[in-house]
Formats: C-alpha cells, sequence, structure tokens
C-alpha cells in the first residue's frame, strides 16, 4: 500500500515538473478589435503613455501641422513614438486602449515612452506599464 503510493507520488512530479519550469507568460497571437483580427509580430517592453491632443498648449510651434510621418492628427488612431524605439509607421496594439499607428515624434517622447493623441486636454492621463504589442494591419480597427 505504502509502496504504491509513494510511487504515485513520484511519478506525478515527473509529470508536472517540466510543465511548471517551461511555464511561459501568455503570448498572444493575434488582437482582434471591431471585427478586424491583427497578427501580433512582437511584444515590446511594457511603456509608460501619456496624452496629447491638437490644440497650442500640446503641440506649441507644431500646432497645425500634421504628424511627422504626413497624416493628420487623428484621436483614435495616431500616437507619437521616439523612433529609435518604434520606427514610424508601425502599428500598434496597447493593452486597454486599442490599435493605433506610430505617426508622430515628441520633444518629450523619448525612449519607453508613447503620446496617445486623445480629443482634447480635458482627458489627460498616464498610464504605467502597459502592454505593447506591434501587429500587422492596415488600421480598419483603429477607432
Ligand atoms: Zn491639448
Amino acid at each position: 500500500m505504502m509502496k504504491g503510493k509513494h510511487i504515485a507520488l513520484v511519478v506525478a512530479l515527473i509529470i508536472l515538473l517540466p510543465t511548471a519550469v517551461k511555464a511561459q507568460p501568455l503570448q498572444l497571437q493575434t488582437v482582434e478589435t471591431d471585427g478586424t483580427v491583427y497578427e501580433v509580430v512582437e511584444e515590446l517592453e511594457p511603456f509608460t503613455v501619456t496624452t496629447y491632443c491638437p490644440c497650442q498648449k500640446c503641440n506649441g510651434e507644431w500646432t497645425g501641422y500634421p504628424a511627422k510621418n504626413g497624416e493628420p492628427l487623428r484621436a483614435g488612431y495616431t500616437v507619437a513614438v521616439d523612433p529609435n524605439v518604434i520606427p514610424l509607421n508601425t502599428w500598434l496594439y496597447l493593452e486597454g486602449i486599442g490599435i493605433r499607428k506610430a505617426c508622430d515624434t515628441g520633444g518629450k517622447v523619448k525612449g519607453q515612452k508613447i503620446d496617445l493623441l486623445i480629443g482634447d486636454c480635458g482627458g489627460m492621463n498616464t498610464y504605467e506599464n502597459v502592454r505593447v504589442w506591434v501587429v500587422e494591419g492596415d488600421g480598419n480597427g483603429a477607432d
């Protein structure tokens, strides 16, 4: 009796241990927003996400100009990045925020920072440790 239990315990450990060692954090293969499915290319290191809007206070001398890549500033679409960290025109999925395009740059947007374009200064916010994935996309799911 005792010996049988002992063997069963050893067998259970042999089965369970390699699984525990190999356990990986959940890796996204795709993200879906508004019915559009995006293939995930890679997850980046987490970012601090701040917000800006098209107003003069946020843009200073660049007020009224398009984003760095030539596209108009659009809330729900445009983000500013450090192009040394994320190349311009890269499509991104920001956890809890959605699909955005790296269109713009900014003097304060350096390193692991993303500046999220919003409609006006009323909703200004900072989000820490936001998970960000590079996705293949054409922007149909940007809101
Ligand atoms: Zn503003």
